[in-house]
């Protein structure tokens, strides 16, 4: 499990911005690199999920896009919550 961030510029519940915190949860394929390995173009992978906006407490859904590779694929994403201001 990793913990990576996501930004939403535009809450659309508020407008406001918020900063959100995920548990990205990859699996690290271990295999011998090949030529085709070496020039593998990153996967975009859409996900959607629910959010909080934490001024309203309306639940919003939100669609964003992390990148994974052939040897690090994505397997679940977890919205944890709000990002602290020091994170
Ligand atoms: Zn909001």
């Amino acid at each position: 499990m990793a913990t990576e961030y996501l930004d939403i510029p535009n809450c659309p519940k508020c407008t406001d911005g918020h900063r959100y915190k995920l548990e990205v949860d990859r699996a690290l394929v271990i295999k011998m690199l090949t030529m085709s390995d070496m020039s593998e173009r990153p996967r975009q992978v859409r996900i959607t999920r629910l959010f909080t906006c934490p001024t309203k407490n309306k639940e919003f859904e939100a669609r964003f896009i992390l990148t994974d590779t052939s040897s690090n694929r994505i397997n679940n994403v977890k919205v944890v919550g709000i990002a602290d201001d020091n994170e």
